[in-house]
């Protein structure tokens, strides 16, 4: 799950990380009165929409100027001419495709006087099992650039979950960013209070960039990206308290009520599969066949009826779906339940394209008598490969 930059600077405020001031707005007028609340002389206007790249971005209508999302206002007037042009509009950045991101609300922040943009982020370094920071002193701009034109200018420090950070750490990450004086300071508090807060409230992500040098010497945040491990959630309401629902897909909102693991992609075969391992494979045959899965969908093992037809519904719910695939390897799971729960879907919500359906072990025979018996038009299939060649070939055919 991931929060907007605010409420991940208000987060992280809270365990002791330097930010600006600032206030969330969703309108001119409030934000007016943010601008006058904080000193000047200068103020920054920020898109907050749940995607990176804002600064370089541009929006789609013309009436939105020339600007990126993140804007530099130097009076109280520039601010609200600033909002009444974003609030909205369609910011386009790189991470958020050409549809872009409507920006329905701003942070307006007291600006800083930048000396140096630094990068800095913690992860899960998976190769290593552990929490690790990861550095650069070229902060501001893509890491994915500066990690494939000059990796040796990205720094890797993994923590060790006993010791926490430690100071030989915090003098790694100090030497790999060049700190000096107030900043290197800064820095003996600042890089354990971000990392406790990570493992803290079970962050899959915390992304500073940048992470700046003020012209005061001292560090302060001046970006932050939070994702969270959407399986400790429930450890954690203040956090999801803080899920904004207009930034996630309507489908996945759905799906996550019903516990299934959804991903929406942008192709035309929907398919609903068990197992993450057989949904990453049903979605890699039907690339090698020559057409795109139009999501991840993992019913689970112990899938019920109802939770089959749900799934069903979600799928069949996206215009873009010109075609079904459902792949079930009973284990766990009945393949008679999996068709009842199919039968019952397409009862329910009719059947508009069409449908290949490959069922094997548990209850098979008993399955496949059950979709036979119903007088559906399904498409049986015996195996993966030939489920895979129907689909595809009944989709390019209609
Ligand atoms: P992003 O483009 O979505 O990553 O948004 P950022 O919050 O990282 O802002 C983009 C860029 O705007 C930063 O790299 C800075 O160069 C600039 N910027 C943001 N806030 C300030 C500020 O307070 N003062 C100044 N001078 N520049 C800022
Ligand atoms: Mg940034």
């Amino acid at each position: 799950m991931n929060i907007h930059e605010y409420q991940a600077k208000a987060l992280l405020k809270g365990f002791g990380a330097p930010v600006a001031a600032g206030v969330p707005v969703f309108s001119a007028g409030e934000a007016e009165a943010a601008a006058r609340s904080l000193p000047g002389p200068l103020w920054v206007v920020k898109s907050q929409i749940h995607a990176g790249g804002r600064g370089k971005g541009r929006f789609k209508e013309a009436s939105a100027g020339e600007k990126g999302g993140v804007r530099l206002a130097r009076s109280v007037d520039e601010v609200i001419e600033f909002a009444r042009q974003m609030l909205g509009a369609t910011l386009v950045t790189k991470q958020t495709g050409q549809a872009g991101k409507q920006v329905n609300r701003l942070y307006i922040e007291d600006g800083a006087d930048i000396a140096r943009e630094l990068y800095c982020s913690l992860l899960v370094d998976r190769a290593v099992g552990r929490v690790a920071f990861v550095v650069s002193t070229e902060g501001g701009m893509d890491i994915e650039t500066v990690a494939h034109d000059t990796p040796e200018k990205i720094v890797t420090v993994a923590i060790d979950p006993e010791a926490g950070v430690t100071a030989a750490d915090v003098a790694a990450i100090v030497s790999a960013l060049k700190l000096e004086g107030a900043a290197a300071k800064d820095a003996e508090t600042l890089f354990p209070l971000l990392y406790w807060a990570f493992i803290d409230k079970d962050m899959s992500l915390l992304e500073v960039n940048p992470l700046i040098v003020l012209k005061d010497g001292h560090l302060r945040l001046l970006d932050a990206k939070v994702s969270f491990d959407g399986n400790a959630l429930f450890r954690h309401p203040d956090v999801e308290a803080l899920r904004d629902l207009t930034e996630e897909d309507d489908k996945e909102i759905e799906a996550h009520k019903h516990d299934l693991a959804y991903v929406a992609l942008s192709g035309n075969i929907g398919c609903m599969v068990n197992g993450a391992g057989l949904a990453m494979a049903t979605m890699d045959i039907i690339k090698l066949y020559g057409a795109e899965p139009a999501n991840f969908l993992d019913v689970g093992g112990g899938a019920s009826r109802e939770k089959v037809t749900a799934a069903f519904k979600i799928i069949t719910a996206d215009p873009a779906v010109k075609g079904i695939l459902i792949n079930i390897f009973g284990g766990i799971m009945k393949c008679d339940v999996i068709a009842e729960g199919v039968i019952a879907a397409v009862r329910e919500v009719g059947l508009q394209v069409p449908l290949v359906v490959r069922l094997e072990g548990t209850n098979v025979a008993l399955g496949k008598k059950i979709i036979a018996d119903s007088g559906l038009d399904v498409i049986a299939a015996d195996d993966l490969d030939d489920a895979a060649r129907k689909i595809v070939a009944a989709v390019k055919g209609a």
